[in-house]
């Protein structure tokens, strides 16, 4: 299958998926997980609709934000160094992956000298799985108390990568559980009214995440083909 087939079968999956739930397919937004790919193939998706590219390594977002139409975005997903954050905060929109307000702190410090505003998310680790990084549920509000101060940092969400798993029902209680405390969080407004995003579900378990209130959903192989 093409890049162009797989990222309508993809589009139209995640469509089925919100008419299911009752939601509105506008609410969603596919980010096309190009790591390890080359700029081809992302112009591929490109050309087939793709706007939004999500990378793990900064120096691939480094290597092809130039060479990519402008209007053509990156965000961040992986596990970011803070000695990184200054070669990547221009170029990437949105930073998936914050799990420290020592990270966030760095970032706050690189927006201050470029005079912006950055857009982040929490990364938590819904299932605690030792191989992943990411806060813990009950370290989501405290932190989020304190990053919420920092002037140049916005947090505009949650996000987590949900286990490995051959059925994707079995994840269906992680991302249930995640939405549930987006949905608290902005309740009791601790976000300064800023929360919008829930950034879940894989190729493997995107459409469970939809279902779920997913308003971001992460998919590289079922677009570009295996690793
Ligand atoms: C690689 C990656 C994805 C995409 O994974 P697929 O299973 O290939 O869809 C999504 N999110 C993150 C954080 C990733 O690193």
């Amino acid at each position: 299958m093409s890049i162009a087939m797989n990222y309508a079968e993809v589009k139209s999956r995640m469509e089925a998926a919100c008419v299911r739930a009752g939601r509105d397919p506008k609410e969603v937004t596919l980010i096309a997980v190009s790591k390890t790919k080359p700029v081809s193939m992302l112009m591929e998706a490109y050309e087939a609709g793709a706007r939004t590219f999500g990378e793990n390594k900064v120096q691939e977002i480094t290597e092809k934000f130039p060479q990519m139409p402008e209007d053509a975005k990156f965000h961040m997903i992986g596990h970011l160094q803070t000695n990184k954050v200054g070669q990547v905060i221009e170029k990437a929109v949105l930073i998936h992956s914050v799990d420290s307000v020592h990270l966030a702190e760095k970032i706050e410090k690189e927006a201050a000298k470029r005079n912006m505003v950055k857009e982040i998310l929490l990364e938590v680790n819904v299932a605690e799985e030792d191989s992943k990084f990411g806060l813990k549920m009950e370290e989501v509000i405290p932190t989020l108390e304190i990053i919420r101060n920092f002037p140049h940092v916005c947090v505009k969400g949650l996000m987590t990568i949900a286990p490995f798993v051959e059925d994707a029902e079995e994840n269906r209680k992680y991302f249930k559980e995640l939405y549930q405390l987006y949905v608290d969080i902005k309740t009791k407004n601790i976000d300064n009214g800023t929360m919008s995003v829930l950034s879940m579900g894989m190729t493997g378990d995107y459409e469970v995440a939809v279902e779920e209130g997913a308003t971001m959903i992460r998919v590289g192989t079922g677009i570009f083909g295996s690793r």
